[in-house]
């Protein structure tokens, strides 16, 4: 099974402009649309058990903790991480680093310490790490991207000798597509006595992620990217580091005991979790897990491998166009592209005419874009409810881009 057919279930796909033109939907790098069942568990919650978590004795709170507390159990096994205390609810892959940034890194990194990173890092991975370097006079060292998009894994090993206290990468670019070897990656790493994190926002939507035995010892995604809903993301930690480190935020949740000069913090996670989280969020991403779990991680990837070549083949086949990042072999769904006819954002804004949503811009990795010398890009990214008529649709938008603007 490598072609999915699961649009019935994504009610916003539906739609239709006033040409009839059903919406087709190239953003999920950016967000991924959600399934009907994670709707209605949200709004199920909402109608039916609705109440503060953690501290309430009347039944429906009751029900409402353990709703969210079970969520944190299904985000462990969808990860494979050895507990859930292993598993802190954030907003969003950003705040998970940032959490790693300030409570980890403020602790442990010291002058003159390395943190190594790579030029194809989106933001959250970047600007976390260059606030606490101006903070803390750390020193910023990056892996290099070469010209096909891959990192350059010989750099790496040398940088390595700079014995780095972090290396932190993504799992996937959400520019070029680029897939590194994570797992080998974070075994280098370890060796050069440094911690690894693994930024998954573009991985945990699109592969099977056994965190255990990539061996990543923080783990960053976000759930808007992966069916379900914004406002929650998910930072994994091994135990022991997570219990090392220092709360991030104060408030109510992550405490045990409060004097009026001090306090007693939580255990982990909910030392991590200050204020009311996100309980429908929490509720959402669990249905979003039940619906990817449904379909299988492997069939998910399979129609989104077979799909990206497809639309790597027949994106070729347009006048003007370069693709960035590999053109072959395992790379992911996001697929950015330059046309020498038209800028990126009028090849967006012609596409939209014809109800194609694709992204525009810098895709908050403008490092990235220096290093191959171009201002933006336009990139189409895929997901389940994704299909070939979509590809085949972006190919007659671009015809149309190139009859105005070639
Ligand atoms: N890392 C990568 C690789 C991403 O693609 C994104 C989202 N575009 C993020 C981090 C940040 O995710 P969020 O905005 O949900 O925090």
């Amino acid at each position: 099974m490598t072609q999915l057919n699961v649009l019935e279930d994504f009610p916003i796909l539906k739609q239709t402009d006033k040409n009839g033109n059903r919406l087709c939907y190239l953003d999920s790098a950016a967000t991924s649309q959600k399934p009907e069942p994670v709707l209605r568990a949200m709004d199920d919650y909402y109608h039916t058990i609705n109440a503060n978590i953690h501290r309430g004795i009347y039944h429906i709170a009751e029900e409402a903790t353990a709703a969210h507390e079970n969520v944190r159990e299904k985000v462990r096994a969808f990860i494979n991480a050895g507990a859930a205390s292993e598993i802190v609810f954030t907003r969003n892959a950003t705040e998970s680093i940032n959490l790693v940034a300030y409570s980890w890194g403020r602790q442990t990194l010291q002058k003159g310490d390395v943190v190594l990173l790579t030029e194809m890092e989106h933001h959250a991975n970047l600007i976390p790490w260059q606030l606490l370097a101006a903070e803390k006079e750390l020193r910023l060292e990056f892996i290099p991207v070469k010209e096909d998009g891959q990192l350059d894994l010989e750099a790496y090993a040398g940088l390595l000798d700079m014995r780095p206290k972090l290396v932190s990468i993504s799992g996937m670019s959400n520019v070029l597509g680029t897939i590194p070897p994570t797992k080998q990656m974070a075994a280098d790493a370890h060796q050069a006595g440094a911690l690894f994190l693994l930024d998954g926002a573009q991985m945990v939507p699109h592969q099977k992620v056994d965190i255990r035995d990539i061996d990543a010892d923080f783990f960053a995604f976000s759930s808007h990217k992966m069916l379900g809903p914004t406002g929650i993301g998910v930072l994994y930690g091994k135990q022991a580091l997570l219990e090392a480190m220092p709360p991030f935020f104060g408030g109510g949740e992550m405490i045990k005991k409060v004097y009026l000069r001090s306090f007693i913090a939580n255990d982990v996670p909910w030392k991590f979790e200050a204020g009311t989280p996100a309980i429908a969020e929490a509720i959402g991403l669990g249905a979003a897990i039940d619906y990817l779990n449904a379909i299988g991680m492997d069939h998910v990837s399979a129609h989104e491998e077979n799909l990206t070549e497809y639309a790597i083949r027949s994106l070729l086949t347009a006048p003007g166009l370069k693709i960035l990042g590999p053109l072959n072999g395992k790379r992911g769904s996001a697929v950015s592209f330059t046309v020498d006819y038209a800028h990126p954002h009028d090849v967006a804004q012609i596409l939209d005419s014809e109800n194609i949503c694709v992204r525009a811009g810098h895709h908050c990795a403008m490092p990235l874009h220096d290093r191959f010398a171009i201002p933006a890009t336009t990139r189409a990214s895929f997901y389940i409810y994704n299909t070939r008529d979509d590809v085949d649709r972006l190919l007659t938008g671009l015809e149309k881009v190139h009859r105005l603007f070639g």
